[in-house]
């Protein structure tokens, strides 16, 4: 009897849990949309020259050296090296 009666007060807990689990998932699916261009997006990761620390962000580019605002770090021309020291684009490293 116990057990039965366990079972039957632990079932509205778990839908409530799910709920709340569903209304995080759709808030969280919700607000990455909305950021489709932020740093969050994988596309749009800076980066970072692991010898001299310079910072490529992808949301600037590199303008002395022709590359829009916009430009993926993926996307560069292999011939990008760092506008700071002359490292090539195997010397960055992403940024967390
Ligand atoms: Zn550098």
């Amino acid at each position: 009897m116990l057990y039965e009666m366990s079972i039957l007060c632990a079932f509205p807990v778990y839908d409530l849990t799910l709920l709340i689990a569903l209304a995080w998932l759709a808030k969280v699916c919700t607000a990455t949309n909305d950021h489709r261009i932020q740093p969050g997006n994988p596309l749009m990761k800076k980066y970072r020259c692991m010898v001299c620390s310079h910072v490529y962000d992808p949301a600037e580019g590199d303008p002395d050296s022709g590359i829009a605002p916009g430009t993926a770090f993926e996307n560069l021309p292999e011939t990008w090296s760092c506008p700071d020291c002359g490292a090539t684009k195997a010397d960055f490293e992403p940024m967390d």
